[in-house]
């Protein structure tokens, strides 16, 4: 079976555990840490990075850095993952949901001003599959209504937007370093900034918020979203791989492309002209030309040997949302062509030529009706 994805791990990231863990030092200090908050944070394009438990923390640990609290409301795609949700609703403010745009499944820009009022705190685009968000018409709309920006860079580790890293264009980027993220350090996250002031409010948030005169004296409800040290290791060592990574994920999608672009039925992922897309997951899908729907494609695939994904499912359908009296009657229609049609394949490092090309041909032999 080839999988979905798969960790690029080895000898760097061992060494660096192994270390941590001679040293001692394997909660959340210890020299590694900062030194992994340091460097992902300039690769990102930011001076400051806290990094934290997961993508999830990150994105939460972001917006009530921001002061955002119940009453507040924080506009998001429709077409996301649970996360980007979650972390809204933990603040007890209400995400409110925008529909996506047809080619890339981003947020639809021209459907965020619908959407804000006196009560709206922050946008938070998220960049899907590594393709950028239009950041300079998000941001321009925030400036306008004096809101926050804060990305849900969970996906776009390395990707770009006119030449400046994803993450590095709003208030707030946040990643993830799930094992299936472009770098992982198994369960994990970082918030990146360029403001000293949020830099300064998310490490304390991050621990507790420990008094600076009285140790025991907390003036604030923090919280514990530490990594420690041999996730930081870890994660030093993902960073002298991820040029390398980014560098194969694009060829890795260019390569699928050229394979896939003649077949009448599959819209290919885009490129727009001013972004670099990281193709973080090759991401498909299957319109009314293709023959069959993508739940065949899906099972005929796995039938010869090759794993696939769904895309999300809307936020609009989640069951969660109507306990919690946020349900909404709204129809997002783009965002539901995304979920019905959408797969995405194969994306890791290690795949070869041959695999690409194999998983390529499977999918012509089942437009066949092979
Ligand atoms: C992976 C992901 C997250 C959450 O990250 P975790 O580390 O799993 O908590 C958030 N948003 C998006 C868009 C993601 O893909």
């Amino acid at each position: 079976m080839i999988p979905v994805f798969s960790p690029l791990l080895g000898e760097e990231e061992l060494k660096n555990v192994n270390e941590a863990i001679k040293s001692g030092w394997i909660s959340s200090k210890g020299k590694f840490i900062e030194e992994f908050e340091n460097k992902f944070a300039e690769y990102s394009g930011c001076k400051y990075g806290v990094a934290v438990t997961n993508g999830t923390s990150a994105l939460h640990l972001a917006l009530t850095v921001l002061g955002v609290k119940k009453g507040d409301e924080v506009i998001i795609p429709n077409f996301t993952m649970m996360a980007t949700a979650l972390a809204v609703v933990y603040t007890g403010a209400k995400p409110v949901f925008v529909d996506c745009e047809e080619e890339t499944g981003n947020i639809d820009v021209k459907k965020i001003k619908d959407k804000i009022n006196y009560k709206t705190k922050v946008i938070l685009p998220v960049h899907i599959y590594g393709h950028a968000c239009d950041m300079d018409e998000i941001n321009k709309i925030a400036e306008k209504h004096k809101l926050f920006v804060v990305e849900d860079a969970a996906e776009a580790h390395g990707a770009e937007y006119k030449n400046k890293r994803c993450g590095s264009l709003g208030d707030i980027g946040c990643f993830s370093f799930y094992a299936n993220k472009l770098i992982t350090t198994g369960e994990g996250g970082m918030l990146v900034t360029n403001s000293e002031e949020i830099y300064e409010k998310a490490k304390s948030l991050r621990n507790l918020s420990f008094g600076k005169e009285n140790r025991f004296l907390h003036e604030e409800v923090g919280f514990n979203y530490r990594m420690t040290n041999v996730q930081a290791g870890i994660g030093l060592g993902q960073m002298k791989r991820i040029d390398f990574i980014l560098k194969k994920k694009i060829e890795n999608a260019l390569l699928y492309n050229s394979f896939l672009r003649g077949v009448k039925g599959i819209d290919i992922p885009i490129e727009k002209s001013y972004v670099k897309n990281s193709y973080w997951m090759y991401a498909i899908r299957f319109n009314d030309n293709f023959g069959f729907n993508k739940k065949d494609v899906k099972t005929k695939l796995f039938e010869k040997g090759v794993d696939s994904r769904d895309f999300f499912i809307g936020m609009n359908k989640q069951p969660f949302f109507k306990k919690i009296g946020l349900q909404v009657d709204e129809k997002f229609p783009i965002s539901e062509k995304w979920s019905e049609t959408g797969l995405y394949l194969p994306s890791g490092v290690d795949l070869t030529k041959e695999n690409i090309k194999y998983i390529c041909d499977c999918i012509e032999e089942i437009k066949n009706g092979k």
